[in-house]
């Protein structure tokens, strides 16, 4: 019986405002070539310096991932050449990685993270009627690459700890990991082996940048090594490509090694000293973690799991159950808003989590109200809806549109004795047993109130009334 052994080298664009060693714009979408400058353009003579905000990203990632931070670090120069990379290098770390040793755990196991590093991007070729263009703006770009332990088993686990590393980079404002702008990709390494044997040859599927197409290539990698193996032939290692719209992968190169990018030491940069001070300052900055979240809600606010899970999935939906809860003091009823009501507006209007922007007071205002039966859970839902669409104003909306519900007791006893006095056959009906009276008159009382009255307090009030009938 075979096991399939995969590896990951994951690719994460930073959120950090400028480029790694200059301070051109990073931001996605620009017009092309409009974000260079001499440095990450590679001209002759120009010097880069280190952007110290990606330092402190990889090191928060680091200490989140459990490794040991290297006091120490380095640069080196990856040469290759290729027309997306002016300088024909890339600056990377190769001998001595910022990060080191560290795991995640998923679902009780336990993933081996060998190290994280810097990097830089290249920039991006675009094909396009016979031409092909240059677009320099994404050179220079600050990449962190987190290499995994040849230890996941299956796509479940790749996708599982994916998630989990996706959930980790925002929470830790590393990388806005948007998928569709390419913030997040991954290189996947894979080897077929007997259950328990030594680790076979494995091939390489490079810049995979969505969980369905990771999940597909791997099945089809495996599965098509594991028919080699089972037929008595030979994989060779070497780099494919997956092409998700054939949902098939083909060979591109043989597998290179660190030799031919004639790596060595970049000589522009001093090596970088890490002292303990600036480690526990960024120690002390590391927020509480999604599944740290998670715990914390199901235990101190009696969450369901399913509810922690789904107010967790992205800080922004975290904050706003945070800052929500501590208005309004009623989380239940904040975990029912968000995960009804706001999801599903979010839905329909295809807001983003990373977008959702909504006013925590006006809100708690609402939940005041419904709470203390002063609007209906239908006009609640409706001022919702208002607030997330148009920011607007809950209490001059309610007042607008009459939504509060008449709590004075003699405006409802008064429409409760009209009622039965315009009604004796009703009246007389719910005496001889007929339930269906009492409905009828419920409905008459709640309409001459104009349904502005809480439905508990007039039914109570009308059951009193006809008992005394
Ligand atoms: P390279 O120098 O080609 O990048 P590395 O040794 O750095 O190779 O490994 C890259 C990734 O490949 C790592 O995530 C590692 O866990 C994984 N890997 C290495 N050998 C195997 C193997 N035989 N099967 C599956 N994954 C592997
Ligand atoms: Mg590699
Ligand atoms: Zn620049």
């Amino acid at each position: 019986m075979w096991e399939t052994v995969i590896g990951l080298e994951v690719h994460t664009e930073l959120s950090a405002k400028s480029k790694i060693f200059c301070g051109c714009d990073t931001s996605f979408g620009a017009k092309p070539n409009t974000q260079v400058c001499p440095v990450c353009a590679g001209m002759p003579g120009s010097l880069p310096k280190l952007n110290i905000a990606v330092v402190e990203r990889a090191i928060r990632l680091g200490l989140a991932l459990n490794c040991e931070i290297r006091r120490s670090c380095k640069f080196d120069r990856k040469n290759y050449f290729y027309p997306d990379l002016p300088k024909a290098y890339q600056i990377s770390q190769l001998y001595s990685p910022i990060c080191m040793g560290g795991y995640m755990e998923i679902g009780g196991k336990r993933i081996g993270i060998r190290e994280i590093h810097m990097e830089e991007d290249a920039g991006k070729l675009i094909h396009d009627s016979g031409f092909t263009y240059m677009d320099f703006n994404r050179c220079g770009v600050p990449l962190l690459e987190i290499v995994s332990q040849p230890d996941f088993r299956g796509s479940d686990e790749v996708i599982a700890y994916l998630e989990a590393l996706r959930e980790m980079l925002l929470y830790l404002d590393v990388s806005d990991c948007k998928m569709q702008e390419g913030s997040l990709r991954a290189d996947i390494n894979l080897s077929v082996r007997p259950i328990g044997g030594d680790l076979g040859v494995r091939t390489e599927m490079k810049n995979l940048s969505s969980f369905r197409a990771i999940g597909r290539a791997i099945e089809h990698e495996a599965a098509r090594q594991t028919k080699i193996l089972e037929s008595g032939g030979k994989v060779i290692q070497e780099t494919r490509r997956w092409d998700d719209i054939k949902g098939e992968s083909y060979s591109m190169r043989s597998k290179e090694n660190a030799h031919d990018y004639r790596y060595f030491p970049e000589p522009d940069l001093l090596p970088l000293e890490i002292d303990e001070q600036w480690l526990a300052r960024i120690r002390r900055g590391i927020p509480e973690l999604a599944h740290q979240k998670r715990d914390r809600y199901a235990r101190d606010f009696g969450l369901a799991v399913s509810a922690a899970a789904a107010l967790t999935a992205h800080r922004n939906i975290a904050d706003l159950f945070e800052d929500l809860t501590r208005e309004s003091a009623q989380p239940l009823e904040v975990a029912n808003l968000i995960t009804g009501e706001i999801m599903r507006l979010m839905n329909r209007t295809n807001t983003l989590s990373e977008d959702l922007r909504i006013d925590a007071k006006k809100l708690a205002t609402l939940i005041s109200l419904v709470i203390n039966a002063k609007i209906s859970r239908n006009s609640y839902k409706q001022a919702v809806g208002e607030v997330f669409m148009r920011d607007t104003d809950p209490r001059e909306y309610i007042t607008k549109h009459g939504l509060m519900m008449i709590s004075d007791d003699n405006a409802a006893a008064e429409a409760v004795n009209a009622v039965l006095a315009e009604n004796p056959e009703a009246v007389k009906d719910y005496k001889c047993g007929k339930d269906k009276a009492f409905g009828f008159l419920m409905g008459q009382a709640m309409k001459k109130l104009g349904g502005a009255a809480d439905p508990k307090t007039v039914g109570n009030m009308l059951r009193e009334v006809l008992g005394d009938c």
